[in-house]
């Protein structure tokens, strides 16, 4: 507690800022055709505590696309509605090893979606809560959900999903393929287009700490103080994040790190530092996994001056 208090978290997100804004490597995605042209020289750090203090640095105001790490929150949403043991025995908790839409992973998970941070899985997850509410008001809902972990009113970024929608066809063939093994719980192509619409959310670097500062802070938002998931999900989300959010490289990053996060091919990339703060960090270029270069870089610079690994146990 003592030692929190005295930690000056804008000079240490300041210099995690400065030590990598000039790297140029890694990549912008480029299977869908708006990340692609999104300025790769984009970079915006934000770290959000659990009581609700802000720090930010670089372009943090910036709108871009939530893609992957929407995967958490909806995992969020779907706990709250069906209960933990729902999630594991009708999605699954384990690790593929493989790329997010790789098609053998499922082959050789059984035939399974494997876990809610593979776009099998986190299709199969969209799946239940649109089967739940009904096309009548399945959006409505998950945008009201969203709006409350953010603290704002997200809107989908109409150019983003359609530029998705349009290119979307590997993944409506995973979710057919999944309807084929009995782990659709909707219609499959619903569940495609309603996952490639929360993949379209805008969200600026803000957001992102703010929504995952919500985990932070036991499933409470930190500004509204709203409870969004309960107290008992709050480990179970982290630890998928832990084993599946940096895609197939997550152990190395955990290696690294030590911090349950969640990537997204748009490059953001989310860490939570249970019961105290989130970090966010935003900058295209990713690494061949599909995890943004410079997020993985200062969030590890960050993690490492503020002594956050969680396996630290401090
Ligand atoms: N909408 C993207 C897809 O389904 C998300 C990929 C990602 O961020 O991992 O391909």
């Amino acid at each position: 507690q003592q030692r929190e208090k005295t930690v000056d978290y804008q000079a240490v997100i300041k210099e995690a800022f400065e030590l990598y804004k000039d790297d140029k490597s890694g990549k912008n995605a480029d299977y869908i055709p708006f990340l692609a042209a999104v300025n790769p020289d984009m970079y915006g750090i934000v770290l959000a505590t659990k009581d609700g203090k802000i720090y930010e640095i670089g372009e943090t105001k910036y709108e871009f696309g939530i893609e992957s790490i929407e995967k958490v929150f909806t995992l969020c949403m779907a706990m709250e509605l069906f209960g933990d043991s729902v999630i594991l025995e009708k999605i699954g908790a384990d690790q593929t090893g493989q790329a997010f839409n790789s098609i053998p992973a499922i082959e050789m998970a059984g035939r399974k979606p494997a876990n809610p941070m593979v776009n099998a899985g986190a299709m199969a997850t969209t799946s239940l809560i649109t089967g739940y509410y009904g096309k009548a008001t399945m959006w409505e809902k998950i945008d009201a959900y969203f709006d409350k972990l953010a603290g704002r009113d997200l809107k989908v970024l109409d150019e983003l999903y359609q530029s998705e929608a349009a290119t979307n066809v590997h993944n409506q063939a995973i979710a057919l393929l999944l309807k084929s093994y009995g782990y659709m719980y909707d219609d499959p192509l619903v569940a495609c287009d309603v996952y490639t619409k929360q993949c379209s959310y805008g969200v600026n670097t803000r957001d992102l700490a703010v929504m995952a500062a919500v985990l932070a802070n036991g499933g409470v938002n930190p500004l509204t103080k709203e409870r969004l998931v309960k107290e008992k999900y709050v480990p179970k989300v982290l630890a998928i994040m832990g084993t599946t959010g940096l895609y197939e490289t997550t152990g190395t990053w955990m290696f690294n790190v030590g911090l349950p996060s969640k990537s997204g091919v748009g490059g953001g990339i989310i860490s939570v530092v249970p019961g105290k703060y989130a970090i966010a960090v935003f900058a295209p270029p990713l690494d061949k996994a599909g995890n943004s270069v410079k997020a993985q870089k200062a969030i590890g610079y960050i993690a490492e001056k503020l002594q956050a690994n969680v396996y630290l146990g401090k």
